[in-house]
């Protein structure tokens, strides 16, 4: 009886392991990213998911206390480069630490955003420095990091590239005026790369999250309601949520940016997949 257990046991361990390694391949396997704002949020957990599967990732952000740290959790896969996405130079420069270390650029993720000290509650009393600021990095860094990716992919005649757009980009009132502008651009900015570049075999798409509680989202929120608590605050941005029974967390937008950047997607360009829990089909009705 116990040899009959100990050989099921055994039969039961191959299959695991085949399924796990052999049926499930590595979707990123041998792939090269380069992450924006990886050191934090949906960044660092998309990094996570990219080496899980495969891929060798470079973390360029611009915080020099977090990002070594989170290149430490990652592992050897990990690289951490400092990187401010306003600094054309640095973008660049991360982009040619991919191209000498690794040889190669895969798969470029513009995730790295911000969305400004403050939250007035009326375009009346909008600061127009702070405006030219989060446009700074939310667009002007997503296009600079476009452009070096192009410029690494195009002889290569492959490879791909996200963004990260968000609903504050797709419907009013889900953002600082700010912040929605800028991350209304994204998808265009998408359109109009894919009409170029798949030409070139290179893919881009962008993703836009619902409301994850991140240091980001929890800075704006804490604008809004400053007297709450961190707990509180994390309910209130959870709460936001539409789809009943889940809340959107970074795993789910990583699930969604692991997708666009493998070989499942390769006939997916210009695209801007949307992971809110339905958030954006709200209908604010009585009824
Ligand atoms: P986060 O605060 O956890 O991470 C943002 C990261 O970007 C940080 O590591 C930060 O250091 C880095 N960063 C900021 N400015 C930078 C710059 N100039 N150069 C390089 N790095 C810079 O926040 P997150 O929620 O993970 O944000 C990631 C992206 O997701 C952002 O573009 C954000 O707008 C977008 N987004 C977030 C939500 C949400 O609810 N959290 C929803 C939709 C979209």
């Amino acid at each position: 009886y116990s040899v009959q257990n100990t050989k099921f046991v055994l039969a039961y361990c191959l299959l695991s392991f085949a399924r796990l390694h052999i049926l499930s391949p590595s979707r990123l396997e041998g792939k090269v990213a380069l992450i924006t704002g990886g050191a934090s949020g949906i960044g660092k957990t998309a990094a996570h998911e990219f080496i899980k599967h495969g891929a060798q990732v470079i973390i360029a952000d611009m915080d020099s206390q977090i990002g070594p740290q989170a290149a430490k959790e990652l592992g050897p896969a990990a690289h951490f480069v400092q990187c401010d996405v306003t600094a054309e130079a640095q973008l660049e420069k991360a982009v040619m630490i991919a191209m000498t270390e690794y040889g190669k650029l895969d798969i470029m993720y513009n995730n790295a955003g911000v969305a400004g000290p403050s939250f007035p509650p009326s375009i009346a009393d909008l600061d127009l420095n702070e405006f030219d600021k989060v446009m700074q990095v939310n667009v002007r860094g997503t296009v600079a990091g476009i452009k070096h990716a192009a410029r690494a992919m195009i002889p290569a005649g492959s490879g791909c590239i996200l963004c990260t757009s968000s609903i504050s980009g797709l419907i009013g009132g889900a953002g600082s005026h700010s912040y929605s502008v800028s991350k209304s651009t994204v998808p265009g900015i998408v359109k109009s790369v894919a009409s170029e570049l798949c030409r070139n075999g290179i893919r881009i798409n962008c993703i836009s999250p619902g409301p994850i509680p991140t240091p980001l989202s929890l800075a704006q929120i804490g604008l809004i309601y400053p007297r709450a608590t961190q707990e509180q605050l994390v309910e209130i941005v959870n709460g936001l949520g539409q789809l009943k029974g889940a809340r959107c967390e970074e795993a789910d937008v990583a699930g969604a940016a692991l997708y666009l950047a493998s070989d499942e997607a390769k006939y997916v360009t210009g695209h801007n997949l949307v992971v809110d829990g339905g958030f954006t089909c709200f209908k604010n009705l009585p009824f």
